[in-house]
């Protein structure tokens, strides 16, 4: 391997030379206690940043293996290790001087989610760590400053590497502490099934944010505390008990006036999918880790889904076996969402009525007496909400501020008063008693089906390289196609939505084949991710994009969204 000082020399003898000539640095150089590799190189001081990492092998780190031996541990750690390497490099992005991006240093922005990143990784089996991030290689207008770049690679970055990543010089107290936050997580996910709860929110935790742009906790918030009768302790291994509420497997219905607080609840179950950091307010609201906001999504495509369990007999006869279109009506969406959500094997359901279409939610007595069933396609969700449960162990957690109507289905009824939930099941219950009951379908429900065989892929089969793009958190482009991703509310950092455009390409180039179906090619991808990590996907991406984990359940969302099909 060539050394830094070869580095040196190269980088002095292109000084002033025309940008292109950066090319050539391309490769691997040994720093003494760790490699750095320069990946990518950019094409003017205008264009992206150059990609590079540095890889410090576990025996030069000393990361005790105990930090990593299991994955919650090993993203937890990898995650703290990213954030803290990003404050080291503040001081010096832009420090070097030039034309364009010169001198700028990044990496990776994380949130308020702990996910798996490629852009740091350490291997399970040898502690060999891998951090990259992106450099603007210095330029004046486009005529190289590489006195510049050695600044940058000689003295910024071994200082913020060697202040990151190796052991003996960390803070040992915070490690501990991100590691036990991770165990204690854990072990309320692994809680769950066992006590047939789908989630669980601890007393004290902060569920507003700061405002609609930002994830932080709102400050002076009212602290979330579970009522007493639905209050459980949990014995987590390293805080040790621990009370909230648990929410059981079942039926449970949100109620509450306007800005009492639902939806914030809503939204934290949802986010509760993901482990928060320390000091986010959500770090012991947990749910299952399959949940699913599902919503109303005019406007959306939808390729051979079988939507039967809700919509049929449509007027202009199409079939809703396996029901495509490019435009969905409000209530076709989230009927396809529900459905695709089953297929993606979700078990919990999160609904909010302020997203949901009315139609496909309730219809009310007068309704009913008015126009005919027979004249309408819609079996609204409130028709097949026991069904989803008792038949298909599906649980559901439904906002219902505005209708009583599902005070008869629910198990569990919460009131949301001034941000203080009551459990209020035996008053509604009793409230509904004088109501009609609500009648169900005569005819049985039936299981949808999920026998979509994806099409052979037609992408790259006659072209040559097919482009990708993230456009933002919501939307990637492939080719000429954009999937939007706005609706699926889960996606929570942009470098997730760049796995997806990656998923759905190897897809494309390698699994649709006219004889898997959908679930298939979504296992064979997710066993993939699993086995050979994130990077795999990046096979034909010489330019190294960052990505984060997907879960399952939007890898089925991107695909279900690309108009392509
Ligand atoms: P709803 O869905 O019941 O209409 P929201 O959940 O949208 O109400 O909440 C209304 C407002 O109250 C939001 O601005 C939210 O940030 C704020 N809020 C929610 N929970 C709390 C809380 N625990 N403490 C303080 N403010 C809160
Ligand atoms: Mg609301």
């Amino acid at each position: 391997m060539k050394s830094s000082n070869d580095l040196r020399t190269l980088l002095n003898s292109i000084d002033h030379k025309g940008y292109p000539a950066y090319k050539g640095t391309r490769g691997e150089y040994s720093f003494g206690d760790y490699i750095l590799s320069i990946d990518h190189v950019q094409g003017d001081p205008f264009a992206s940043p150059s990609k590079v990492s540095a890889i410090i092998s576990g025996k030069q780190n000393r990361l005790p293996a105990t930090l990593y031996n299991q994955p919650h541990k090993r993203i937890a750690l990898q995650d703290h290790l990213l954030r803290q390497f990003s404050r080291a490099l503040e001081p010096y992005t832009f420090k070097a001087k030039g034309s364009g991006k010169s001198g700028l240093i990044s990496v990776s922005r994380c949130g308020q989610e702990i996910l798996e990143r490629t852009a740091c990784t350490i291997q399970p089996q040898n502690g060999d760590l891998k951090i990259c991030m992106e450099i603007g290689f210095p330029a004046n207008g486009r005529t190289i400053n590489s006195r510049e770049l050695i600044r940058i690679l000689f003295d910024f970055l071994p200082d913020a590497i060697h202040a990151s990543f190796y052991y003996p010089k960390l803070n040992h107290k915070k490690i501990q502490e991100v590691i036990q936050l991770a165990e204690d997580q854990q072990y309320i996910r692994e809680q769950l099934p066992k006590m047939h709860l789908c989630a669980f929110i601890a007393n004290g935790s902060i569920l507003p944010r700061e405002s609609g742009i930002s994830h932080r906790p709102m400050r002076n918030a009212i602290p979330f505390q579970s009522p007493s009768s639905i209050e459980i302790t949990l014995e987590l291994p390293n805080r040790g008990p621990i009370q909230g509420l648990g929410i059981p497997n079942g039926i449970t219905l949100i109620v509450g006036g306007g800005y009492h607080g639902k939806s914030t609840l809503l939204k934290a179950l949802e986010t509760g999918v993901y482990n928060h950091i320390s000091g986010d307010g959500r770090e012991y609201v947990i749910t299952e880790d399959s949940a699913m906001k599902i919503r109303a999504e005019d406007g959306r495509s939808i390729y051979h889904t079988d939507i039967s369990l809700f919509i049929n007999d449509l007027p202009n006869g199409k079939d809703t076996i396996a029901f495509s279109t490019e435009d969905a009506s409000g209530s076709t969406s989230q009927a396809a969402n529900i459905v695709e959500s089953m297929e993606a094997g979700t078990h919990t359901f999160l609904i909010d009525e302020d997203t949901s279409a009315t139609n496909f939610m309730i219809r009310d007595e007068l309704m009913q007496r008015v126009v005919h069933r027979d004249k309408e396609p819609i079996t609204p969700f409130i028709e097949r909400v026991r069904y989803l449960y008792e038949t298909c162990g599906i649980s559901s957690v439904i906002v219902a501020g505005s209708s009583g109507a599902y005070f008869q289905m629910a198990d569990h009824i919460i009131q949301m008063d001034r941000y203080v939930p009551l459990e209020i099941t035996g008053s509604a219950k009793d409230a509904a008693k004088d109501f009609p009951e609500i009648k169900l379908p005569e005819a049985p429900a039936k299981n949808p089906t999920f026998s979509r065989i994806m099409k052979p892929a037609r992408l790259g089969a006659d072209r040559g390289r097919i482009k990708l793009k993230t456009l933002s958190k919501d939307a990637f482009s492939i080719n000429r196609d954009t999937v939007d991703l706005r609706y699926v509310e889960q996606l929570m950092d942009s470098e997730q939505t760049t796995a997806l455009a990656y998923c759905l390409l190897y897809a494309e180039t390698h699994l649709f084949n006219g004889k898997s179906t959908l679930q298939q090619v979504v296992n064979t991808l997710s066993n993939l991710i699993q086995q050979k990590g994130l990077a795999a996907l990046l096979e034909c991406d010489y330019a190294k994009s960052n990505l984060a984990s997907p879960r399952k359940q939007e890898i089925f969302a991107c695909i279900n969204r690309y108009r392509n099909l």
